[in-house]
């Protein structure tokens, strides 16, 4: 009989399978697919994922290595979670290896064993009584014994200190017989120490509408679309809709963008439900994270709540699937595996024959495009759930106005009536630092980076420039590097220059900048937070982290200082982008009893999708950017895929994208393949950044199906190019930024 064949997906770029032996010792019979082993790989070891076992391979026989060790007695890979990796290496055109490296828990990507950590839980017994007479004069073990009642699925020793329980006291209840204690599964999903069980809100006829929708198709797969205005209650809809599938026995996967917005989501479900919630977001350490998974995958958690890659948890009856602002950029991941979790979500919703909510105050135009051909079911909510109204925009022409750090005259008076009133201001800028250029007034010259073809930005508070697309920061030069002159001008204005300026100018509120650099610390969020919620005038001025999904009730002002840069920019989604933003920052403001004004500086006061965007509001907006992509040809009334290089030697990435373009023309020809066209290779809008030289070849399909069937026949011939070896080269299926 001949020896049996492992065949491994192992972390590698490559696109293929590993073959090895089987370790000593260990039978062919034992061994299933999911299971990890052990194996060397050239000088390392490595840990692969068995994908199947075979009897013969290419690989001479003496070449064959043997695994190390098989580290599984079964496999951990549910078979649902693994005919997904494997539909996403092949969509995205992506090793099957790396694949399951992005999707799987670090810890089980090392080999770490895929157990969960066991605790132990204190109950109280069943009729055990605070007035048992046992008890009289022991007052501390009473009260242990009455938190413990209202506990009734146990709790969890690590929380025993946070729920005042005093430990010698349990012992003596345990001695008499009043609690018990068991050892189980730590319990990263928890069910919330304080629950206050908050009721239901009555659903309005939209909300009710689009619950019922939803529910009917339980059980079954169905995608919908919620497209309801900002604080239309779409969360509202969510948590009715997860109420009725954990009612229904089944699991709820919530996935949310990438944002600081984790704690304050999980507060909110955490008060709904008495249900065990897992977390996964980037914050949550490895351990964490993989019992998370483990509770999940063997139905230990309730509802899942995570960013992007929460989409790979494996679910052990899964019954509904939602995506909270559908539309937002962070679902599509930029490096490595570029696959978006979205459009994931459906492929999984599917597989698993669950429905699928995607909810958005400004969906993306591709899935307005699938509402519109039937593909989703839409659902909408007009109204402002709880009578708020939609605020008011007003497009402010600046041309030829004096800007003053950014802002103009007739805004600074807004702002300051706005204040006088009460209230607070939140100014919105999506632009970091105190100015984007730094100029020699004297000769001329302009802080670049050394790295990439950039400006620095000036940081004033940390008296560095710094480059934003490289991370290089030097401290700002006191003098002219070129002249030696002191007349140094910082032009243009970011967050930080708006902030200074702002303080000048309303000296009587506070003024609390919310960016990336204001809000590293981890606990500067929510001190922010507590100053806005405390509803005394104040002036808030960000980047988009204020556009998304916090409330700000006392906000009755919005201004957006530079609304321009998404009215000329060369990429075609930079208008729906500026929209979603746009429309997204105000929906911060208002949202009580006092209606909001947004005021929008702009120099194309009269560009027909601003105009649109404001006066019409955001579907009508939508409707005209899709009629303008259908005339252009662009997604999503066409598919594309683009392959980027980047290289240290000028030159080096188009060579390799120019023979990269010849093979694909030659593949399209040997396959009959049309509809396709290849556009460039060009150099990319930033050539040189971090140090290399970039370029890139866009491919774009009429249909998606030839041009993955060329991708296809196209990658395997890229990995054997020997221009390839000088060149870092990745391929973007679906890309959201041609740059
Ligand atoms: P969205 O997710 O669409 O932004 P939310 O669900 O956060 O909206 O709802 C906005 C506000 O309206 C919240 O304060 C919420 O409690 C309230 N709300 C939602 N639905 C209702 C309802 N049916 N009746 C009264 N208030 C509601
Ligand atoms: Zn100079
Ligand atoms: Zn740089």
């Amino acid at each position: 009989m001949p020896d049996a064949i492992l065949r491994l997906a192992l972390p590698s770029p490559l696109r293929r399978l590993f073959d090895y032996r089987a370790p000593p010792g260990i039978p062919a019979a034992a061994l299933q697919p999911g299971m990890r082993l052990r194996v060397p790989f050239g000088r390392r070891e490595l840990v692969g994922i068995l994908v199947e076992v075979v009897d013969h391979s290419e690989v001479p026989a003496d070449k064959l290595k043997p695994a190390l060790e098989l580290l599984d007695r079964v496999s951990p890979l549910p078979a649902a979670l693994f005919r997904l990796c494997l539909w996403t290496a092949q969509y995205y055109q992506h090793s099957l290896g790396d694949t399951l490296s992005w999707a799987l828990p670090v810890l089980l990507r090392q080999g770490e064993p895929a157990e969960a950590r066991q605790e132990r839980f204190w109950q109280a017994c069943e009729g055990a009584r605070a007035e048992d007479p046992r008890l009289a004069r022991a007052p501390r073990q009473r009260q242990a014994l009455s938190t413990l009642a209202q506990h009734p699925h146990g709790v969890p020793h690590h929380l025993l200190t946070h729920l005042e329980i005093n430990r010698d006291s349990l012992n003596l209840l345990l001695e008499k017989g009043l609690v018990r204690m068991e050892v189980r599964r730590h319990a990263p999903a928890e069910r919330h120490a304080g629950w206050l069980a908050q009721a239901e809100l009555p659903l309005n006829p939209e909300q009710r509408a689009a619950c019922d929708a939803v529910q009917s198709s339980f059980g079954g797969f169905n995608a919908f679309l919620l497209a309801g205005v900002t604080g239309s209650g779409k969360t509202e809809v969510y948590l009715q809709l997860i109420h009725r599938t954990l009612e229904a026995g089944k699991q709820a996967l919530v996935l949310i963008p990438e944002i600081n917005l984790g704690p304050q989501t999980l507060e909110r479900f955490a008060r709904r439900f008495n249900a065990r919630i897992a977390l996964l977001h980037s914050a949550v350490n490895d351990r964490d994270r993989l019992d998370a998974w483990l509770a999940a995958r063997d139905g230990e958690a309730d509802i899942i709540i995570g960013t992007r890659s929460a989409l790979f948890t494996p679910l052990k009856n899964p019954g509904l699937i939602i995506v909270d602002e559908e539309h937002d950029a962070s679902y599509k991941q930029q490096e490595g595996l570029r696959y978006h979790a979205r459009d994931l979500a459906l492929v999984r919703a599917r597989q698993e024959n669950v429905p699928i909510l995607l909810g958005s105050a400004t969906p993306s135009l591709e899935s307005l495009h699938n509402a519109h051909n039937g593909r989703y079911a839409l659902l909408r909510l007009t109204q402002r759930a709880g009578g708020a109204q939609q605020p008011r925009f007003l497009r402010l022409d600046v041309k030829s106005r004096p800007l003053d750090s950014g802002l103009s005259m007739p805004l600074q008076q807004a702002i300051a009536q706005t204040l006088e009133a009460g209230q607070q201001v939140l100014v919105f800028l999506n632009r970091r630092g105190f100015a984007p250029t730094l100029l020699c007034h004297d000769c001329g010259w302009i802080g670049q980076c050394n790295s990439c073809d950039a400006r620095m930005t000036l940081h004033q508070r940390s008296g560095e420039l710094r480059c934003h697309h490289c991370g290089h920061a030097e401290r700002r030069p006191s003098h002219c590097p070129s002249c030696g002159r002191l007349d140094l001008r910082p032009v243009g204005a970011g967050t930080e220059r708006a902030e200074e300026r702002l303080a000048l100018l309303f000296p009587q509120v506070p003024v609390l900048r919310i960016d990336r650099d204001t809000t590293a610390r981890k606990d500067a969020m929510s001190a922010l937070f507590a100053t806005i919620q405390r509803g005394e005038p104040c002036i808030l001025v960000g980047t988009q982290m204020l556009a998304k999904g916090h409330h700000f009730p006392r906000v009755t002002l919005v201004a957006i200082l530079d609304a321009d840069g998404g009215l000329f920019s060369a990429d075609f989604r930079a208008s729906e982008r500026m929209a979603q933003l746009i429309v997204q920052v105000a929906g911060r403001a208002g949202r009580a009893e006092e209606p909001g004004k947004v005021i929008i500086q702009t120099h194309l006061a009269d560009h027909p999708l601003l105009v649109q965007l404001t006066e019409q509001g955001y579907f009508a907006f939508a409707e005209q950017a899709l009629s303008e992509r259908r005339a252009a040809g662009l997604p999503p009334f066409s598919h594309l895929a683009l392959l980027r290089a980047e290289a240290h030697k000028p030159g080096q990435a188009e060579g390799f994208l120019d023979e990269a373009c010849g093979e694909a023309e030659r593949l399209m020809g040997e396959a009959e393949l049309g509809g396709i066209e290849l556009l460039g290779p060009v150099p990319a809008p930033m050539e040189r950044r971090a140090g290399r030289y970039r370029a890139q070849l866009l491919l774009q399909g009429n249909a998606r199906a030839p041009l993955h069937r060329l991708l296809a026949l196209w990658l395997p011939v890229l990995e054997q190019m020997p221009g390839g070896r000088a060149v870092r080269w990745s391929l973007d299926v679906d890309p959201i930024d041609l740059f």
